[in-house]
């Protein structure tokens, strides 16, 4: 907003862009520059012709607009995007552009009476030095033949950069130049390398998606789940629970208040399913979930509640501390099976057999959820297996039109 100088204290507004940034604009006689927003874009359009402000794409590897299929229409399969991504990033590498520094934040500004978010900050630094660092430490753990693998459930085996991402600290153009570099350097991580920025490049499709789909949080991609009967409440009270999408009229889920006990639990982490209940737990205390998790709980959520993925991801946009407004969406809409590319309905996770295949010796759940490893602990919730029949037999109603 201010001319970029670290000097200038950081100033904080609240309200309407169109109306602040002209104001502070004329204000401190300051030049106005941003990255581009692509969540916002009318918005962001109008304080532009404005002020006259310059932007830049350092939020995302490509434009929107410039990665499409040969007939001209967005991709809306991940892996022919990923290939038009890398041969555009062939065409246009990333340029490095020098900026002064930002002062940065050491610790994140939490509540202190009462300190329920104490967890987050201990587990979160940010700032672009925090994310520089992370990341290099990233780059130098795969040096060391660390490897890199988002199916292993331990600390630090993932970069841990999706928070500096999502706020800008760090950019993925910089993340892309310097790990292809590196892959040059150490061909022996060369894969895992390649692995990660494979990722990287989800997180490109899933803004992508969001530019072309704006109402991607609230609507089903693949219409034909909007005869889905998922549980929903508007305002998650129980008088007007009732089933998502279907006709306005029709009266309140009979279930109602079972549905919001249940989506409770799960929020808790109180399932009795000791791999959804660890990751939700780890959610709450530290704003984060591994990304195999994240799929399990949305799977339970989802398919064996049969929890309208809605609640979820408005749960996690709540509780994350990455929560990104296309990531989030567009992956729900994929464990839920009504997004681009998704994984498919009848593909329901056992969570139990997750936990066997991912957790073996149990130190993710014992990390967040030791009693789970105890005998006493509380069943499922729901039978997991009569659960998963009740989903497929929901879903074949609706596959006539899939
Ligand atoms: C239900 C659900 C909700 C999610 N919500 C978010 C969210 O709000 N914000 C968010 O950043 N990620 C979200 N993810 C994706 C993923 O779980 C996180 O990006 C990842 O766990 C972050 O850890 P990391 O930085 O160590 O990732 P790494 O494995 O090191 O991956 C590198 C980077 O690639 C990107 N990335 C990795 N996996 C994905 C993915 N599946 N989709 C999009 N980008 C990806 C992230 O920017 C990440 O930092 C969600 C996944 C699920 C299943």
């Amino acid at each position: 907003m201010a001319r970029l100088s670290t000097k200038l204290p950081i100033i904080r507004e609240q309200g309407d862009p169109r109306e602040i940034i002209p104001r502070l604009a004329k204000e401190l006689g300051a030049e106005v520059a941003w990255n581009r927003r692509y969540d916002a874009v009318d918005v962001d359009a109008e304080v532009k012709r404005a002020v006259g402000a310059r932007t830049f794409p350092g939020f995302l590897l490509a434009e929107p607009w410039e990665i499409n299929t040969g007939a001209g229409t967005p991709y809306r399969v991940f892996t022919p995007f990923y290939k038009a991504v890398q041969q555009h990033l062939i065409a246009n590498p990333p340029q490095p552009v020098s900026a002064p520094a930002l002062p940065g934040g050491t610790r994140l500004g939490v509540p202190e009476a009462p300190s329920w978010a104490e967890g987050l900050a201990e587990h979160n630094t940010p700032g672009e030095d925090a994310a520089l660092s992370r990341f290099h430490e990233f780059l130098d753990g795969l040096a060391d033949g660390h490897g890199y693998d988002n199916n292993d459930l331990s600390p630090g085996a993932t970069s841990g950069l999706s928070a500096h991402l999502r706020f800008g600290e760090l950019s993925p153009g910089y993340v892309w130049a310097e790990t292809a570099a590196f892959a040059e350097t150490h061909p022996a991580a060369a894969a895992h390398a390649w692995a990660f920025l494979r990722q990287l490049v989800w997180r490109e499709f899933a803004w992508h998606r969001l530019y072309h789909l704006p109402d991607l949080a609230v609507r089903n991609v693949r219409s034909q789940f909007d005869r889905f009967e998922w549980a929903w409440s508007s305002h998650a009270a129980p008088w007007d629970f009732v089933q998502a999408f279907a006709d306005p009229a029709m009266e309140p889920d009979a279930d109602a208040a079972q549905h919001l006990g249940q989506l409770a639990q799960w929020q808790r982490g109180e399932t009795g399913v000791p791999l959804v209940d660890a990751g939700m737990r780890e959610l709450w205390e530290t704003g984060t979930m591994h990304n195999r998790v994240r799929m399990v709980v949305g799977s339970w959520l989802t398919k064996n509640l049969g929890i309208h993925w809605r609640h979820g991801e408005e749960w996690f946009w709540d509780t994350l501390v990455d929560a990104d407004a296309a990531s989030n969406p567009f992956n729900w809409q994929w464990v839920a099976g009504s997004g681009d590319d998704a994984a498919p309905y009848f593909r329901i996770f056992n969570p139990l057999t997750q936990q066997e295949k991912f957790d073996p010796s149990g130190k993710y759940v014992g990390r967040w959820t030791p009693e789970a490893l105890l005998p006493g602990y509380p069943e499922p919730m729901v039978d997991v297996k009569a659960s998963r029949k009740v989903a497929l037999e929901a879903y074949n109603d609706i596959k006539g039109g899939l």
